[in-house]
């Protein structure tokens, strides 16, 4: 290293693909110690197996997490397979448990490559579709009759925002031995920390709220159980799944402001949630903040006044029509972006994008709310929009 000093907690990025030994005794201990993760750069070997700019963040996100350990992967897609492939035991595998509302692309991975590829025996725990909501009462039944040896489920729903009850279903499975997996990414562990709760691993699209300004793709797996850890590296390792160190270096640093950014996300969209509520073109809001939300109290019970998220919603009067003029007459404060946690407000068609049968609701739209703009600018733009197709309509 040169001496020389970096302010605050950055740490440089180390590009290099592998380190350089002075001994082969210490090469010996890198690769013999490889397995207690290399905390300082002597016992660096190879970037595939893990990198100085990576383990700086993933420090950084287990202290966010309260986690013993944190393994950064190249997506939020590629954390979610890191999580269940070490679960994955040949013939002893048995039955996994998957809740039905989750993000598109996990539910095309269990049906494509969890089903059709490797084989594994997966059932759903589905919504009640009367009210949108899990019947958590029914859920022991199913856990004594399926009898899983894993549950999955999204602590905040992807894009309907049911909140599961967390804890009591960590409780249920824990009970049984099962081994729990939950996908925190639209509540982030400021509203939520599951493995404070017993789950055995959390996993978070970084490329969302944590990192926050939509300019790179990461995933986060986190837990306690050294085993877990270990089982996590080696896959990894092998699967060439390791984020690279230019990303963890930017994910590092804008985890900084990750706190400030969320805290006025939140903010913003409970009051957004509230202005969509009180307007003529508007059918239906869901956002657990509110109490018309029939999540809302498993949301108080979880997050504990923390906050509500900051997705909403929104189910426009005029189908399909009132969402293009919305588009059009909000453009200036909200656009048409298909991901989530970006500093500006966007949001995405659910039925074009996830079709018609599983959101039968030509004026839905999801918004993810932002902190770049100024409230009142972000509100006074989208009452214009939402004026004009009431005016039309
Ligand atoms: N989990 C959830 C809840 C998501 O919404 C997404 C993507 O939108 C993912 C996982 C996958 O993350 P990535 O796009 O970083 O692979």
């Amino acid at each position: 290293m040169t001496g020389i000093k970096i302010p605050g907690k950055r740490v440089p990025i180390f590009r290099d693909s592998s380190f350089r030994f002075e001994t082969i005794g210490q090469a010996e201990k890198a690769f013999t110690q490889e397995d207690d993760y290399p905390q300082s750069s002597p016992d660096f070997i190879y970037s595939r197996y893990a990198n100085p700019s990576t383990v700086e963040t993933e420090k950084e996100l287990a202290n966010l997490e309260g986690s013993q350990w944190a393994l950064l992967t190249a997506s939020g897609m590629a954390a979610i397979d890191l999580a269940l492939s070490i679960f994955q035991k040949a013939g002893e595998t048995g039955t996994w448990l998957f809740f039905s509302e989750l993000y598109g692309g996990t539910n095309t991975f269990i049906d494509t490559i969890l089903v059709e590829r490797r084989g594994i025996k997966v059932e759903r725990f589905n919504i009640e579709k009367k009210d949108e909501r899990y019947d958590t009462d029914s859920l022991a039944g199913v856990l004594d009759r399926v009898k899983p040896k894993l549950i999955f489920f999204e602590a905040m729903s992807n894009p309907l925002l049911i909140v599961a009850e967390g804890n009591r279903i960590i409780r249920m499975a824990k009970e049984r031995g099962i081994t729990v997996i939950v996908d925190n990414t639209f509540c982030t562990p400021m509203l939520w920390k599951p493995l404070a709760a017993g789950a055995d691993v959390v996993l978070h699209s970084a490329t969302k709220f944590l990192s926050g300004h939509g300019n790179l793709t990461a995933g986060v797996v986190c837990g306690n159980d050294p085993e877990i850890k270990k089982a996590g590296m080696l896959y990894r390792k092998f699967a060439g799944a390791l984020l690279g160190p230019d990303d963890a270096y930017r994910l590092g640093t804008q985890l900084r402001t990750f706190r400030l950014r969320y805290t006025a996300q939140c903010e913003n969209a409970f009051r957004l949630a509230r202005t969509f509520e009180a307007h003529k073109a508007v059918k239906t809001v869901r956002y657990p903040g509110l109490e018309t939300h029939v999540t809302h109290g498993a949301a108080k019970a979880l997050f504990k006044g923390s906050g509500y998220g900051a997705m909403i919603n929104v189910d426009l009067n005029g189908g399909r029509r009132a969402c293009d003029l919305f588009l059009e007459k909000a453009s200036d404060v909200v656009w048409y972006t298909p991901t989530l946690g970006d500093p500006e407000t966007i949001l995405l068609h659910c039925l074009t994008v996830w079709g018609e049968e599983r959101f039968p609701y030509p004026g839905m739209l999801r918004l993810s709310v932002g902190f770049a703009e100024p409230y009142e600018t972000l509100e006074a733009g989208i009452v214009k929009a939402l004026d004009a197709i009431d005016v039309e309509d």
